[in-house]
């Protein structure tokens, strides 16, 4: 062993195809593959083997009653693996798959009761990046995939950030570059709808529109372009998803929001309190402050699309340049820019 460098476990392989034949065996033998989508990097594991399932919590830290997404390599492996989905569905999949959108729908037996933590739905989506599609054909099965971070971190946007979380605890790193968005999948519930679901279905229970559980990378306006009406869940949706009430997204240094019209006073007044700070400033934003020296500040872009794509990069790299407060500038709740507001107020939550 050489003194000093750094002693590291799990291989970190290019996504070419003898790394995705790999990838399907270690699947296949129930083990853990980290694996890039367009959304986050995924921890999959054969999503129908409970075994392999549960090695996934165990690896992340992750507590038992957040459930997991299975992730198929095209729409037409649903009906395997829910029961009696809605007309709704399929106009869905139509729409936005391969892609960033999730659906919750009732679970057949099939899919082991622990990748739904208990729950009698399960959440599905095909993903649009063609390596994890490929993956997922390897190894011929469903696969579990949640982000492939420590649970409570920030979700991983590149392979390191895997390695930085998860090395010794997992078979294998397949890295396809930076992922796309930066952000998770929404999350629509469907599992109450009738069999037309939609607006159609109204008088039949919970019949009327879906619910959105997580604001992702597909907007709400899209959805609500394609579907007519979508509801925004609120109190119901901790019971329904109780993997939102989990902690999120957290740095060690503790996370202050501040609108841009705010951001000089209040970063110049906490490093005038002589903290250590960082400052993520996307969006419009206004760029580095002259006037102070010795703060960390990350520019992510000028628009809320580029912001998101950067935010978990910029919360790991301002953790290690050891700064004591975070200050990160708000956005419009417009488009992506609602669901970079939640990951933000969770992030804030510490
Ligand atoms: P992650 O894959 O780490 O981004 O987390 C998956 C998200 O999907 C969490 O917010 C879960 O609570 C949610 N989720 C997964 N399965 C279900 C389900 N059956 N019902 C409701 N929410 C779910
Ligand atoms: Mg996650």
């Amino acid at each position: 062993m050489i003194y000093g460098a750094p002693v590291t476990e799990t291989p970190v392989r290019p996504a070419d195809p003898e790394t995705i034949a790999s990838a399907g065996v270690i699947l296949r033998e129930g083990g853990l593959v980290a694996m890039p989508t367009e959304t986050v990097y995924g921890l999959a594991a054969d999503g129908l083997n409970p075994a392999a399932v549960a090695r996934i919590f165990a690896a992340k830290g992750r507590p038992a009653d957040n459930p997991l997404i299975l992730h198929l390599s095209e729409a037409g492996e649903l009906e395997g693996i829910v029961e009696r989905p809605p007309q709704l569905a399929f106009e869905l999949a139509a729409a936005f798959w391969p892609g960033p959108l999730t659906l919750v729908l009732r679970r057949r037996d099939v899919v082991p009761a622990i990748v739904s933590a208990g729950l009698a739905t399960v959440a599905v989506r095909v993903p649009a990046h063609p390596v994890a599609r490929a993956i997922i054909r390897a190894c011929g099965r469903p696969l579990a995939a949640p982000s492939a971070n420590r649970s409570g971190r920030p979700s991983p946007t590149l392979a390191a950030h895997v390695a930085a979380d998860l090395d010794g605890r997992i078979a294998m790193i397949v890295d396809g570059g930076p992922t796309e968005h930066g952000i998770e999948s929404t999350v629509l519930d469907l599992s109450e709808l009738g069999p037309r679901g939609g607006s159609g279905a109204s008088g039949e229970k919970g019949g009327d529109a879906p619910l959105l559980l997580r604001q992702g990378a597909i907007t709400r306006e899209a959805l609500a372009a394609k579907i007519g009406a979508v509801r925004d869940a609120h109190g119901e949706a901790l019971a329904r998803s109780p993997g939102l009430r989990h902690r999120h997204y957290a740095p060690r240094a503790k996370v202050e929001l501040v609108e841009p019209a705010m951001l000089q006073r209040r970063s110049r007044e906490l490093a005038g309190d002589g903290l250590r700070l960082g400052v993520i400033d996307g969006g419009p934003g206004q760029g580095e402050d002259p006037q102070l020296s010795g703060v960390s500040w990350l520019r992510l872009g000028s628009t809320s699309q580029e912001y998101a794509r950067s935010l978990f990069a910029a919360l790991r790299t301002l953790d290690e340049l050891s700064v004591e407060r975070i200050l990160a500038v708000t956005v419009p709740e417009l488009g992506i820019g609602r669901a970079l507001m939640d990951r933000l107020r969770r992030a804030a939550l510490g």
